[in-house]
């Protein structure tokens, strides 16, 4: 791994590697724009992990100018001091920090503000919440580029190492400089060289504002993902003029209203869209930051050898891991735990490691009183709070009955697009071993057993079982469970009917098509995978359309015969025909009754995850982690 730990200097900054993370909203300020303590030790956690550069999330230039309510801010000289303190906290950890600044444009939301959009046209945001925007006239567009300007002068004041202008992700700059949101009939728009007058304004205002030697990044999207948007080619002439303009660097995303195409989910290809920053860097001097789902260091290093980039961003694959660079560098990538693209945090701590976001909050300090700790359960809940219980000291053991670990996590790894969700499994599984907890598989913790051992403490994470709705014909030998099918324990004919359109339903279809079956989803509610994330759940509708898998929402199966499925919608029967397979999909239910098995040891007892209640694989390991930790 030699370009990845490489040092680069960008103009008088020297970053000590190539891996950056980029900002990343995470709601730890509030409206006032001061650094809080939860924002500051969780950037600090990434210092220490080694990131060569690290960028918070976006600071509003003025007042009342952000996306959300709760960001950071330096809009004015009494925020300077406050911000120092981040900076400090970043320098003592031997890390180097840029404030990316910025203003939302279309995207200010007035519920959150209390103001009204603002953009170059009045043509609203796509993505909701939105209204209609006002459009600005050109004194005011000359006010916002001193904002900047003003903005940029005190990010300086407070000790960042460089500052970045937020010209992505259909933000006000964006907003300019795409042709799908800028109509506008003065300099500012028509072509490129009028649509990125704003963007090179504000790159000189800044420039100024900071003087020669201070860096000044820039964030580009340079596609939209939308007809009418940016193109490539728009993009490199930008790139062009803004290094004329004064940028020492250009950091490659992609993206506006439709924030999917951001961050993309765990089915899209890794680095999907490093090619964008091969294709900038072949028509500027100064550097270029890929992005994209890179989760991976030998990923990485391949992007920076074949000279794609010359640094990589891999924001969420340090929420997953903020040590992931020192690791790297020891060489220890078996000990890595990496992003799985599930996007079911992110904004607000990561599914795969629950302290990212509250190293100020969890009390993480070895217990002074160690106890034996039962887990009954190893799926990812168990093992969490195995993980939590052990790291505080106690001697823990798990109790799994079946011969692997990883519950119902390891028939969610299998559908399309999901195998890096087997990671999270490899790294519990690593960790176990690592902190010395006593696996005990093909073993159910029972009152006898617990009698006879008297544990202290009894986590009971035993998980959920699938729900068998009362429908005439489901004991039929042609119907099967979804997670059997997944796991490869049941199979399934040509025509598979899969009775439930919730996230495992969809995926079990997708799953099944994807191996030669014809799929046909019935769902009760009136839309497909309504549970899952948008990003994910939007792929997943498309994979479904491509293959061709039939839905039918607000629909109701009431009967399963051998070779049919008699269906109700709005009162009307109707006959699904021809079907060789049914598939149950029609949710789950806590599985608990060893806490009745265990009443004798009420006191003794701590519930987690889907046997106290059934919720998503973010708060199953969340509820995890606390039930360990807090022993
Ligand atoms: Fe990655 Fe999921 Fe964590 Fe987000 S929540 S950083 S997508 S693992």
């Amino acid at each position: 791994m030699k370009k990845l730990l490489e040092p680069i200097t960008i103009n008088t900054m020297t970053l000590k590697n190539r891996m950056v993370v980029s900002a990343m909203v995470t709601g730890f300020c509030k409206a006032d724009g001061y650094a809080t303590e939860q924002f500051i030790a969780y950037h600090e956690a990434k210092a220490k992990g080694g990131w060569g550069l690290i960028i918070p999330e976006d600071y509003v230039i003025a007042p009342g100018v952000g996306g959300s309510r709760d960001l950071p801010g330096l809009f004015s000289d009494e925020q300077i001091a406050s911000h120092k303190q981040l900076t400090d906290r970043i320098h003592a950890a031997g890390g180097k920090i840029a404030c990316q600044i910025y203003h939302a444009g279309r995207r200010i939301v007035r519920s959150d503000n209390g103001m009204q959009p603002v953009a170059p046209s009045a043509l609203k945001f796509a993505g909701a919440p939105s209204e209609i925007p006002r459009e600005l006239n050109k004194q005011e567009i000359e006010e916002i580029v001193t904002q900047f300007a003003d903005c940029a002068r005190r990010v300086k004041a407070a000790g960042f190492d460089a500052v970045e202008i937020h010209g992505a992700h259909g933000y006000l700059i964006h907003n300019f400089v795409s042709p799908f949101s800028n109509k506008r009939c003065d300099e500012y728009g028509g072509s490129i060289v009028g649509r990125s007058k704003f963007a090179v304004d504000v790159v000189k205002a800044v420039r100024q504002a900071v003087g020669k030697e201070f860096p000044v990044l820039y964030r580009m999207s340079v596609i939209d993902g939308v007809d009418g948007g940016i193109t490539i080619e728009e993009a490199k002439a930008m790139a062009i003029r803004l290094e004329e303009a004064g940028a020492d660097l250009l950091h490659v995303s992609q993206g506006g209203d439709f924030n999917y195409i951001v961050s993309p989910a765990s089915s899209m290809s890794k680095a999907c869209y490093i090619d964008h920053a091969a294709e900038i860097k072949k028509v500027v001097n100064i550097p270029v930051i890929g992005v994209g789902r890179i989760n991976d260091p030998f990923l990485a290093e391949e992007i920076l050898v074949s000279e794609k980039a010359d640094l990589v961003t891999m924001a969420r694959a340090s929420l997953a891991d903020p040590d992931f660079p020192n690791k790297v560098a020891a060489e220890q990538y078996t000990d890595i735990n990496y992003c799985i693209g599930c996007l079911q945090g992110c904004t607000k701590g990561c599914l795969v490691n629950p302290i990212t976001g509250y190293e100020s909050v969890y009390n993480l300090q070895k217990t002074t009183e160690p106890k034996t700790v039962y887990v009954a359960g190893g799926g990812i809940t168990g093992c969490e709070a195995a993980i939590a219980a052990a790291m505080k000291g106690h001697h823990v053991v798990l109790f799994e009955q079946s011969d692997k670990l990883g519950g119902q996590w390891l028939a969610a790894c299998v559908p399309p697009g999901k195998t890096d969700f087997a990671t999270l499994i490899i790294w519990q599984k690593r960790q176990l071993q690592k902190l010395g907890v006593e696996v005990r598989l093909q073993t159910v913790l029972t009152k006898e057993l617990v009698q006879a051992e008297q544990p202290d403490k009894i986590i009971i994470a035993t998980g959920s079982k699938a729900i068998l709705p009362p429908i005439e014909g489901i004991h039929s030998d042609h119907v099967v469970l979804a997670n059997d099918v997944l796991l490869g324990k049941k199979d399934v004919g040509k025509h598979v009917v899969i009775v439930g359109g919730g996230s495992v339903g969809a995926e079990t279809a997708d799953h099944v098509a994807l191996h030669g079956s014809k799929a046909t989803v019935v769902e009760m509610l009136p839309e497909i995978a309504g549970d899952a994330s948008a990003r994910p759940r939007k792929l997943l509708l498309e994979r479904l359309a491509d293959k061709g898998v039939i839905l039918h929402t607000a629909t109701k199966v009431t009967a399963i015969s051998q070779h049919a499925v008699l269906a109700e919608k709005n009162g009307e029967m109707f006959v699904i025909p021809d079907i060789d397979t049914v598939v149950i999909a029609a949710g789950v239910r806590s599985n608990n009754t060893l806490q009745e098995e265990l009443q004798a040891f009420a006191d003794r007892i701590v519930l987690a995850g889907d046997a106290k209640q059934t919720k998503d694989g973010y708060h199953n390991m969340r509820e995890g982690f606390e039930a360990g930790l807090e022993i």
